[in-house]
């Protein structure tokens, strides 16, 4: 089975495992693990921010983001296919009692300034005030585009002119950096908070880590522990995280596979491929008479996986489990399922 459903399905490897069992551990809740403090530091310096803090998931390092930026009863401007709004069940209105108001960043996922001025809403006795703004990066649903510093840089500045901060869920924060051949500072330089996963591309098997000002962090430590997230010897889970920050310039390969699945299955009559930027790929089924589902359970069949993305949308996402060897396979298989 070839198993491109997600850059989530990757297992650590023999290093990964060798690091988590000889690792310098303590009690990271009293701040006593060496090896989360290492990583903590190390990724600080890789983002270019004053601190970070390691989080079971990033999920929780964005809701976090969220609550640690807001007050109670603020908006959140989001874009209207972004994670944080879509897929983290309602997080933001759960544990922070936010609003959000959704803008439509067109094909790349990236809110215009305009839109932003637009979007914004002051605090009267009657409007909430807006709070935050949310940016995504890779953006996933859009097909993992890789947003350019120039258009990140433009929502920033619309916000901090308008006086509120900026996060950045940077789940593929790597992915983005290495398809823009840019460092990862510098697509973090005019945002406040950064969220990016060691569990995806970079293959760690738990955690994700929020990285932001000093006195950010502070404050994100206490809500990581109002939402049970302070973790005893995470130093088990952070050395792992450490191998995987060797695996950001591998990714290119990663992006090299996802090229060559899109130009293979764009072999194929009845799927209109998006030229994939990073590693996902996002296929519209809807010319070869199938739904999404049908054409995964076809896929299934001859030994491929995918997840569903839309009622005729499917991603394939590649990772370091699959070589360019099971990426030619993948593409026979799915062409023996449009034939
Ligand atoms: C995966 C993902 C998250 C959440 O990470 P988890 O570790 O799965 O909670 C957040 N944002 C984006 C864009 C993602 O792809």
């Amino acid at each position: 089975m070839i198993d491109i459903r997600s850059d989530t399905v990757t297992k650590p490897s023999e290093r990964m495992r060798e690091a988590a069992r000889n690792a310098d551990v303590g009690d990271d809740v009293h701040r006593g693990d060496p090896t989360v403090k290492e990583l903590e530091s190390r990724v600080a310096e890789l983002v270019g921010m004053e601190a970070s803090l390691l989080v079971p998931s990033g999920t929780m390092g964005n809701q976090i983001a969220a609550m640690t930026h807001t007050k109670k009863g603020e908006e959140v401007i989001v874009e209207s296919k972004s994670h944080i709004y879509n897929w983290e069940v309602g997080g933001l209105a759960q544990h922070s009692g936010l609003q959000v108001r959704p803008i439509d960043g067109g094909k790349r996922g990236i809110p215009k300034p305009e839109q932003i001025y637009e979007s914004y809403s002051t605090k009267t006795l009657h409007s909430s005030g807006t709070g935050l703004l949310s940016l995504e990066n890779t953006h996933n649903r859009k097909g993992g585009i890789a947003i350019e510093p120039k258009k990140i840089d433009g929502a920033a500045e619309a916000a901090h002119e308008l006086g509120f901060p900026v996060h950045l869920d940077g789940a593929r924060l790597f992915n983005a950096a290495v398809a823009l051949d840019v460092p990862a500072t510098r697509l973090t330089r005019n945002v406040d908070s950064v969220m990016f996963c060691l569990s995806k591309g970079l293959g760690a098997p738990v955690g994700s880590m929020l990285a932001g000002e000093e006195e950010f962090i502070e404050r994100a430590r206490r809500n990581r522990k109002l939402l049970g997230g302070g973790m005893r010897q995470a130093g088990i889970i952070a050395a792992p995280g450490l191998v995987s920050l060797e695996n950001i310039d591998r990714l290119s390969k990663d992006h090299k596979n996802a090229s060559l699945l899109a130009e293979g299955l764009n072999e194929y009559e009845g799927v209109d491929v998006q030229p994939p930027e990073t590693n996902i790929v996002l296929i519209d089924t809807s010319e070869s008479g199938m739904t999404a589902s049908e054409f995964l359970d076809a896929c299934e069949s001859e030994g491929v996986l995918g997840s569903e993305f839309g009622d005729y949308v499917v991603r394939f996402c590649t990772h370091l489990d699959v070589d360019e060897e099971a990426i030619k396979t993948a593409v026979d298989r799915v062409g023996a399922v449009l034939s």
